[in-house]
């Protein structure tokens, strides 16, 4: 069994074929799904609950994601605070802190990473983080992560650093802290040797996987809109990376997530 630890299929890109796409997720051996909803608006997380809702095997989380933090008005809170309890919500995310991109100031986007925690302590949900820093000069987006996860006692809930992108020093010190960590397609891409290091440095019990879907395609569907049977790219070299096979890293990785996100066994 496969999990895809975080995955966008509430998104517009599949509104034309998503029966399609489940189906061939399940033929991929793709099991179970966690939506995350949090993109742009509180839609997001509206059509994350309702898919968790009729689908036994797929879960949602919610929150804004960092880049629109800043847009945030008492109301979309008020959507979150009202989702955040329901019984197929499973983590409060994805929320954190995008130094690349920027398109919210960073205090922004620190103030709302630390009251989304807050909310995560209130419903006793874990964390899922998106945490990506500049490429050529780092700001410190995961030393500050690192700091407001202390700072909030996420470490409590379960926290998951959902697409890694940081270095393989990056990787130890989340593991240290006892956070999961998540790898994505990126991990299939020529020039992502540092995540394949990092990926030996994640304590196996702490280790997921994830597609991101429909962003970040693995080799050899890379170009492609992603989608969740597209994961097997994503575990084959995690595995290999891991040295495992593939059948303990997926078994591995569905009972982390499990746990993590409170999942009782099929
Ligand atoms: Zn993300
Ligand atoms: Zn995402």
């Amino acid at each position: 069994m496969l999990f895809d630890s975080h995955a966008h299929v509430d998104g517009p890109e599949f509104d034309a074929d998503r029966e399609d796409v489940l189906a061939r997720a399940r033929a991929a051996g793709v099991e179970r799904i966690v939506v995350i909803g949090a993109v742009g608006d509180t839609t997001s997380a509206e059509r994350s609950v309702a898919l968790a809702e009729k689908d036994p095997n797929i879960w949602a989380t919610v929150a804004t994601h960092p880049h629109d933090v800043e847009k945030m008005t008492p109301e979309w809170w008020a959507v979150h605070e009202r989702l955040a309890p329901h019984p197929r919500v499973v983590a409060i995310g994805e929320t954190g802190l995008d130094y690349y991109y920027d398109h919210s100031p960073h205090q922004v986007q620190r103030d709302a990473f630390a009251r989304f925690i807050e909310l995560a302590h209130r419903v006793n949900k874990p964390v899922v983080c998106h945490i990506r820093d500049a490429d050529k000069v780092p700001k410190g987006a995961h030393e500050d992560a690192r700091r407001i996860l202390k700072e909030g006692r996420a470490l409590d809930l379960g926290v998951v650093i959902h697409c890694f992108t940081g270095t393989p020093d990056d990787a130890r010190a989340y593991a240290e802290l006892g956070c999961y960590v998540s790898f994505s397609g990126i991990v299939t891409y020529k020039s992502a040797q540092p995540l394949r290091d990092s990926v030996p440095l994640v304590p196996r019990d702490r280790l997921l996987i994830e597609t991101d879907c429909p962003y970040l395609s693995p080799i050899p569907k890379r170009g492609k809109r992603n989608e969740p049977g597209f994961i097997v790219h994503t575990a084959e070299q995690v595995a290999l990376s891991a040295g495992m096979s593939f059948e303990q890293l997926a078994q591995q990785t569905a009972e982390n997530a499990a746990r993590v996100f409170k999942i009782s066994a099929a």
